[in-house]
């Protein structure tokens, strides 16, 4: 076989996690099927007792599903499923499908609304809080409830698309703000739109001369990587610059199949970056994260923010101390590729935004030197230019020079 053709070629007959846990869970399943996106929708395992059928849950799992019932959807499709370690309840794919009793509990300080959105939502389905870029809420269901949901009071309502008309608005919102330049759908996860449906939505986005860039937000290539087609790739390539924002948690997530629907979007053009959660006892250490970034690079994604966990109803038992998130980048800097190492992300609550936090290398700031600590632990200075001032004389004559070239579209 071609090896240039890797990113098409059959994954099934290798062995991978998942190949081994379709055989056991789904054995009657035709390739044909397994590898339709729309059959491993239907076939979603979504209450206790479906559940059942696949995994022998423990008490606390078990009390979990039902405890969660009326508060949080639960569903996972046949392929995530397939990744559940049948005999260890701290397998991470398990510990992100299968609620446990904790998520029912909220505790004090944990929101409904942990990132403040509600207050910033001009529309139904957008959110900016930021200047310069917006929110795009295009769907409220998803492949796989992940058990850490931030947007959990979206995805856990009745099962609906936007309507035509609230799409509509959405669209009006942003060619009516002039200062929007860069969109990111999500939701819910819009892979979970048809191409025709996703389409009428980067149609209309794109042709708005304001909108320099789209991003989508999106588990499917961790949850369901057979929606990646040729197809849905395609799509998203024909409204360049479209940027994929996955959301891999561990390298047990990394499969064959899932590989493979990265690279199909690199392949046609379209860059995708990793968001991941730390999360407690699930990857939390800094050789998970390593071994994440290292088996993403591998496939071509680049890894992006690592998320300090959200204060959402029922996480509590999943957030890490803040220590933690900067003691892995420590461990990362410096003794890993700088591309592997993400931005650490704090969301704060109740709508402040997005902080970045790094471990503190600098132990004295002077006049004529800075001290740092390297990733050694090694002291160096780094001395104080004499000049300091920084205006660039070049750039209004530059800005003059562009506004020019703008105006006549080049
Ligand atoms: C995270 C987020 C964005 C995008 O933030 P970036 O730092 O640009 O990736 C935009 N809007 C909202 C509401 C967000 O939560």
């Amino acid at each position: 076989m071609d090896s240039s053709a890797g990113a098409t070629a059959p994954v099934l007959a290798r062995p991978s996690v998942s190949a081994e846990g379709r055989a056991r869970l789904f054995p009657s399943a035709t390739d044909a099927e397994w590898t339709d996106w729309r059959w491993q929708q239907r076939h979603a395992v979504r209450n206790l007792e479906q559940l059942e059928r696949y995994v022998r849950l423990a008490p606390d799992e078990r009390a979990g599903v039902q405890e969660t019932s009326s508060l949080f959807r639960v569903g996972i499709s046949p392929y995530y499923l397939s990744l559940i370690d049948p005999d260890h309840a701290s397998c991470p794919v398990r510990m992100q499908a299968i609620p446990v009793r904790a998520e029912a509990r909220v505790r004090p300080g944990e929101l409904e609304d942990p990132l403040g959105e509600d207050k910033t939502r001009p529309e139904e389905c957008i959110v900016h809080k930021y200047p310069d870029r917006v929110l795009f809420l295009a769907i409220d269901t998803c492949s796989v409830y992940c058990r850490h949901c931030t947007r959990r009071r979206i995805t856990k309502g009745g099962e609906a698309e936007l309507t035509k008309d609230q799409m509509r608005r959405g669209i009006d919102y942003v060619r009516n703000h002039p200062e929007v330049r860069d969109v990111l759908i999500s939701g819910g996860d819009p892979f979970l739109l048809s191409e025709e449906r996703l389409e009428s939505l980067l149609a209309p986005l794109s042709e708005i001369p304001h909108v320099e860039m789209i991003r989508i937000g999106t588990r499917v290539p961790v949850c369901l990587p057979m929606r990646v087609t040729d197809g849905l790739a395609r799509v998203l390539r024909r409204y360049a610059p479209v940027y994929v924002i996955t959301h891999f948690n561990h390298p047990k997530e990394v499969t064959p199949e899932a590989r493979e629907a990265c690279e199909r979007l690199v392949d046609h053009g379209v860059p995708v970056e990793n968001q991941a959660v730390l999360m407690r006892q699930l990857n939390s250490d800094a050789r998970i994260i390593k071994e994440l970034s290292h088996v993403l690079l591998r496939s071509r994604v680049r890894p992006y923010y690592l998320h300090q966990m959200d204060v959402a109803e029922g996480c509590e038992h999943l957030r890490t101390p803040i220590a933690k998130g900067l003691e892995i980048l420590q461990q990362l800097r410096g003794h890993t590729t700088g591309l592997a190492v993400p931005h650490l992300a704090v969301d704060l609550p109740g709508g402040g935004g997005k902080v970045t936090l790094q471990p503190d290398y600098v132990i004295e700031r002077g006049e004529r030197e800075t001290l740092f600590r390297n990733y050694k632990g090694e002291t160096y200075a780094y001395p104080e230019p004499e000049e300091t001032d920084c205006s660039c004389p070049y750039d209004e004559v530059w800005q003059a020079r562009s506004r020019e070239l703008r105006s006549q579209g080049r």
